[in-house]
């Protein structure tokens, strides 16, 4: 089985490369998240292979649904497969089956974002969606302040002004970001500021958005102290981090 994860437009159908069309035309299936979305992009291009539902409900039975298939193109609802979407499971059910697995190179949000956001890009972690809350959230807000590298996450509209409360709780009022809103689209924008200018901006969010962070210089000062009196206490390894997320 040759399984071939093709990128597609995040916005402006224009964004796909020769080769991805090709692939998408040569494929005897184009499995996809929404084959009413991916359809759409199909007959943009007049394009007539038949489209299969494969998201993240039924991204689990793949092998059943792909079985009459040796050539499969596989695409997400926009941008790369397998960047925050279900196409990282399937490569890595399909690695497990023996399954030759090529990815194109093409469209993804993070790296327009990355790159117009002026911030540093030679060192940049990328963070996806957060966890929606708790323990987990707190500790990858922490850890990601930690790193010392720009950050770049995922965000939708609903959640964007929590994510960026959060954000500014642990960065800092002051802290620089910049947030792309509905990249390649007729809409597009790219906010740059601190976290409080963004939060005063975006009072009703609406759209796509990637938010990139600039790293923390001399990470963290207060967790520092705060460091040290933990381990004037006595605390150490496992105990001090946990009692750091307190
Ligand atoms: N696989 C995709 C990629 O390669 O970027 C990401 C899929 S993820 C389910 C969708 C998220 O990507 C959105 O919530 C948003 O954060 C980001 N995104 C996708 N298209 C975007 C756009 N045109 N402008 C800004 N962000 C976008």
């Amino acid at each position: 089985m040759r399984l071939v994860l093709v990128p597609t437009p995040i916005g402006n159908l224009e964004d796909i490369t020769l080769r991805a069309l090709r692939t998408l035309k040569e494929a005897e299936v184009v499995a996809c998240e929404d084959t009413r979305r991916t359809g759409l992009l199909l007959r943009h291009y007049g394009i007539a292979t038949p489209t299969l539902r494969l998201d993240q409900h039924t991204v689990h039975r793949a092998r059943e649904l792909l079985a009459p298939y040796a050539y499969v193109a596989y695409a997400t609802d926009a941008g790369t497969p397998g960047i925050s979407d279900p196409g990282a499971e399937l490569v890595r059910m399909a690695l497990e089956w023996g399954w030759k697995v090529e990815a194109l190179p093409g469209p993804t949000a993070l790296i327009p974002a990355l790159v117009a956001s002026g911030l540093p890009t030679h060192r940049f972690t990328f963070e996806g969606f957060l966890p929606k809350g708790g323990k987990e959230r707190r500790e990858r807000l922490w850890a990601l302040a930690r790193e010392g590298r720009t950050a770049v996450l995922y965000e939708s509209p609903h959640r964007l002004r929590k994510t960026l409360e959060d954000l500014r709780e642990v960065y800092g009022p002051e802290h620089p970001v910049a947030i792309a809103r509905e990249l390649t689209k007729v809409h597009e924008e790219v906010f740059r500021g601190t976290l409080e200018e963004a939060l005063a901006h975006f009072l009703e969010p609406r759209g796509e958005f990637v938010l990139v962070l600039a790293p923390k210089e001399a990470p963290l000062p207060e967790g520092e102290e705060v460091l040290q009196a933990l381990r004037a206490k006595g605390l150490k390894g496992k105990a001090l981090f946990q009692a750091l997320l307190e």
